[in-house]
């Protein structure tokens, strides 16, 4: 848990050096960014958001996070660490 919050403390300040994995063409969403999906999921662990519907498909868009994540450079499983984060926020 803790390698996961500081995994997405990273990311979610990184300009999203793998966006180059994501297809061209394909839909630029800057909400399902991987650095995104960080900023989020902090937010929901910190409690400055409330655990809604909303942040849960937000969070739930990884499709983005997904095909990016073999070209960070840092060797980063984001959707992992959101999963994992997310998942013990809910439930605590
Ligand atoms: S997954 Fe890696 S390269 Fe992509 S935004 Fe996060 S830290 Fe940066």
């Amino acid at each position: 848990m803790a390698d996961a919050m500081a995994t997405l403390r990273f990311c979610a300040w990184c300009p999203n050096l793998c966006r180059s994995a994501w297809p061209d063409g394909a839909p630029q969403r800057e909400a399902s960014t991987p650095s995104a999906l960080s900023a989020l999921t902090l937010m929901l662990a910190e409690r400055r958001v409330a655990p809604d519907a909303s942040i849960a498909a937000a969070l739930g868009d990884t499709a983005m996070a997904e095909a990016c994540r073999a070209a960070c450079p840092y060797g980063y499983d984001i959707p992992a660490a959101v999963a994992a984060v997310a998942g013990a926020a809910h439930a605590g």
